[in-house]
């Protein structure tokens, strides 16, 4: 996609989609009376990824623009999977990505009690039954699509009975697996989740929240639902695997008689090298393949926070894929320009060299020091200037020179002239080589008239290259990364195929990097565009004797051939 292709995808907050013609209707004819009440339900298994943002989006933005509010709530039905720090690190990037549930954070978990009192209300109407099969002879019970399923031969307990028995899988009389309490609807549904789905099952595990008062669990299917209908929201908005699952979640509202929130399913995220899923992302981070949740290969948002992303970017981003039902794959590179917008406009410019070439100005002062005025940002004049220092020998970029260029390069080559970014016009006189070859350095002379880049005979130059004074950089480890895998399309890999097979062993490289010397006190968070090169961030490795930079994404543009 080129960036008009991709601008051309943007939505506005305003733009219709089925979504908002949905809720548009509700208000027309009055079905909440005007409310709307959404939320954002993450299961504490895991740091929220780049798909979550979409919803995140999708959800506040929805509240926002029709005035109502949106619910965070955690969906901690497995106490097996949960963790805190998960539920920590999704607050936090809930609250990163800048919006806000204020005093509306649920549990799940809090919904125990009643979810209780809801099951005991389906045995005693006769609409849900404790069940002794196993977990394999349930599966094998329900059919397939092509097949009926079977009745369980616990299907016709008496209510007492169950009433008893549930009662006894409470009070942990019986063991793991012995037996779950399932909902009695109906084996020959199309639908397999209506075949009498399995509401609750025993756990002896301790609960992130409820210790250890709990030894039975509600399953996620009679947990979710509900969870939306005790909190009175009013649009359900959620992906499209729930297709099938709304059904079932309507059946409990229906037979429970509580309030029955609509449901909408919109198509998820899929992103081009991106794995979405976020047991596969737990592997990635188990396995030591990347450094944490927040490596900057991973498409988590406190991976993208790390990496240099706004939250800015990210919400623009959701903006213009928009929601809809049919299933896409986004490219990467609209996420890439997204956040090139974003810092083009707020990153402050710098100079740095990654692959330095070394370079002595012959006819310079020896130790002479000029302080030359730069721009911090072209695009928005209210960030000022700052000066960088020029002396006698500075590096530039190693593939800013060519010994025998072709006929369209116009950086820097032997008896060419080229502009140093804000300071001198300078010509290479003299290439320096090892014993191996190998250029070691060039021998320039400056022409002093030139002072700021531009010459008083009006003599032009195509090139501008950008440089830093050797004897005054700061030296920095600087961390480039590529795509984590190498297929574009991550749900091509075949079932019988490892997944690890397409990790890409380049997608991080440390390089040494000299920086112009205004970078010296920066903290990490800051970001910069490093002229020619890209958009950098500070990482939080760094400290007062090692400057760590990450490179965020590259810099499609480059101003090689503008002209001053
Ligand atoms: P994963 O499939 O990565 O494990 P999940 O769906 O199990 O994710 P949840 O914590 O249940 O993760 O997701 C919270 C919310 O985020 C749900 O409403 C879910 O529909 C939504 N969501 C998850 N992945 C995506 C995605 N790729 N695109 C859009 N929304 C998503
Ligand atoms: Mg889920």
């Amino acid at each position: 996609m080129n960036p008009e292709e991709i601008k051309g995808t943007q939505q506005t907050a305003q733009t219709v989609n089925f979504i908002r013609t949905i809720i548009d209707e509700d208000n027309r004819t009055g079905k909440w009376g005007g409310r709307v009440l959404t939320r954002f339900p993450p299961e504490p298994n895991g740091y929220l990824h780049i798909g979550h943002a979409k919803s995140i989006c999708l959800n506040f933005g929805l509240a926002r623009d029709y005035n109502g509010v949106t619910n965070l709530r955690f969906d901690d039905t497995n106490p097996v999977k949960e963790e805190q720090e998960y539920i920590d690190s999704i607050i936090e990037d809930v609250h990163w990505l800048g919006f806000d549930w204020e005093d509306r954070l649920f549990y799940a978990s809090d919904y125990f009690d009643t979810l209780f009192d809801y099951a005991i209300k389906l045995i005693k109407a006769g609409k849900a039954y404790v069940c002794n099969l196993s977990a394999e002879e349930i599966r094998s019970y329900r059919g397939t699509l092509t097949e009926l399923g079977k009745s369980s031969p616990y299907r016709g307990r008496s209510i007492e009975e169950n009433m008893q028995l549930f009662e006894a899988m409470r009070n942990g009389e019986f063991d793991e697996g012995d037996c779950v309490l399932r909902a009695k609807i109906d084996m020959a549904s199309a639908n397999l989740n209506l075949r009498d789905p399995v509401m609750y099952r025993i756990l002896f595990a301790e609960h992130h929240r409820t210790g250890n008062k709990w030894c039975i669990y509600p399953t996620y299917d009679f947990t979710h639902g509900q969870s939306d209908s005790i909190e009175k929201i009013t649009h359900s908005v959620c992906t499209l695997e729930f297709e099938d699952h709304r059904p079932l979640y309507d059946w409990y509202c229906v037979h429970l008689e509580i309030h029955h929130p609509q449901q909408i399913e919109f198509a998820r995220l899929n992103l081009t090298y991106t794995m979405m899923s976020k047991r596969k992302l737990l592997d990635l981070v188990k396995e030591g393949i990347v450094r944490g949740w927040d490596d900057p290969r991973m498409p988590t948002i406190s991976g993208f926070r790390r990496r240099g992303y706004t939250p800015k970017s990210i919400r623009d981003f959701a903006d213009r894929i928009g929601v809809s039902k049919k299933e896409s794959m986004v490219d990467y590179s609209l996420l890439e320009f997204c956040i090139r917008e974003d810092l083009n406009k707020t990153a402050p410019r710098a100079m740095a060299v990654l692959n330095p070439l070394k370079i002595t100005i012959t006819n310079y002062p020896d130790d002479l020091t000029e302080l030359l005025d730069a721009i911090n940002n072209p695009e928005d004049a209210s960030m000022g200037s700052r000066q960088v220092p020029f002396s006698k020998e500075i590096y530039i970029e190693r593939d800013d020179f060519m010994e025998e260029p072709p006929k369209k390069f116009y950086r820097l080559a032997p008896g060419k002239e080229v502009r140093l970014r804000y300071a001198y016009y300078i010509t290479c006189r003299e290439v320096i080589k090892n014993e191996n070859g190998e250029i070691t350095e060039l021998f320039c002379t400056y022409d002093p008239e030139t002072k700021g880049g531009s010459s008083p005979d009006g003599r032009r130059v195509l090139g501008t290259i950008h440089w830093v004074s050797a004897r005054h950089a700061l030296h920095a480890e600087v961390r480039l990364y590529e795509h984590l895998f190498t297929l574009e399309d991550l749900n091509d890999i075949p079932e019988n195929e490892d997944w690890h097979n397409f990790i890409n062993p380049k997608s991080f490289e440390i390089i040494t990097g000299w920086l112009e010397p205004s970078l010296k006190n920066s903290t990490p968070g800051s970001r910069f565009q490093f002229e020619r090169l890209g958009y950098f961030c500070v990482d939080a490795d760094s400290n007062e004797s090692k400057l760590v930079i990450n490179r965020t994404v590259t810099l499609r543009d480059s101003w090689a051939k503008i002209n001053k």
